[in-house]
């Protein structure tokens, strides 16, 4: 059956400020859900994808944008001027008000991520903080942050085709999708028999021990399905050894993100809905048991 491309939704892919890590993922999808993606929606540009047409042509056409998908944070600081010659705030707003939704895909164009921690004094946010107030009203639904350094594919497609086929999704208080950050990172990771006896790893990349009070993992306070929807299908940070380091939080990137910071022996932070000293109580009687098989090598 021929497929009128004109009836698909309109997607526009813009980059700010980035380190392109979000197009990197995104490019690494799933075969099968990219060519879905691409049977569904009419991507009319990406800048490492289009050829033959410029963002400013499309500016100044007729052209609706029904998905304006945004990687990068943004600023009005001419020391961050685009190819075009213009800053990023002004091309977010002259596309903003040809678009029907506006998508953050990743933590930088959240809420600025790590360019606007390290660059403080250059004025750099999230897309939500630098509309325009003729485009604060203008779209369809409130903005929808993707946050993750990177975006998992995944999430940016199931964002896209549940406002195809619904029109809206539920938000969380960062304005992220409910249905995608509703669990930790947590849930789902093959260590959680370690977390819950406390048997600690004492390195990166080995397949045994928790990574939680040595390696600084974040995953009980992550939002985000990691451990669930994997990555390239098969993998995760905590699956190969590596602590999650909370990169769709607000307060990443965080200090010493590879140390569990502690008072007297015990975590600042505890895992998110446990009260602290509940924590500690389960805790000191876990310690109590010692499991033989979770001290052993997986794998000898
Ligand atoms: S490694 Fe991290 S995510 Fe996995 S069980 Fe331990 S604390 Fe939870």
């Amino acid at each position: 059956m021929r497929t009128n491309k004109n009836k698909k939704p309109k997607v526009l892919w813009f980059q700010a400020v980035t380190c392109n890590g979000n197009t990197h993922s995104f490019l690494s999808a799933n075969d099968n859900r990219m060519k879905l993606f691409l049977d569904s929606f009419d991507l009319i540009y990406h800048p490492s994808l289009s050829v033959g047409i410029s963002l400013k042509e499309i500016i100044k056409s007729k052209i609706e944008i029904d998905f304006l998908l945004v990687e990068g944070a943004i600023t009005s600081n001419e020391r961050f001027f685009s190819i075009s010659g213009e800053t990023t705030s002004l091309l977010l707003n002259q596309l903003v008000s040809k678009s029907k939704y506006l998508i953050a895909v990743g933590s930088c164009a959240s809420y600025g991520g790590l360019h606007a921690k390290f660059e403080q004094n250059e004025d750099i946010k999230g897309i939500q903080d630098s509309l325009d107030v003729d485009n604060l009203y203008s779209l369809k639904h409130p903005t929808i942050n993707l946050t993750g350094c990177p975006v998992h594919p995944e999430w940016i497609f199931q964002t896209l085709f549940t406002l195809k086929d619904y029109k809206k999704m539920a938000l969380d208080d960062e304005g992220r999708p409910k249905e995608l950050y509703y669990g930790l990172a947590h849930h789902g990771c093959t260590r959680n028999e370690y977390f819950e006896w406390k048997v600690e790893s004492k390195t990166f990349g080995v397949k045994e021990g928790c990574l939680f009070y040595d390696q600084g993992c974040r995953g009980p306070m992550t939002h985000s399905n990691c451990n669930k929807i994997l990555w390239n299908d098969v993998n995760s940070k905590t699956r190969v050894g590596m602590p999650c380091i909370g990169c769709t939080e607000l307060d990443f990137p965080r200090d010493n993100m590879f140390e569990t910071k502690k008072n007297i022996g015990i975590p600042d932070q505890v895992p998110i809905g446990i009260n602290k000293r509940a924590y500690l109580s389960l805790t000191g009687i876990a310690k109590t048991f010692k499991i033989d098989r979770l001290h052993k090598k997986l794998i000898d």
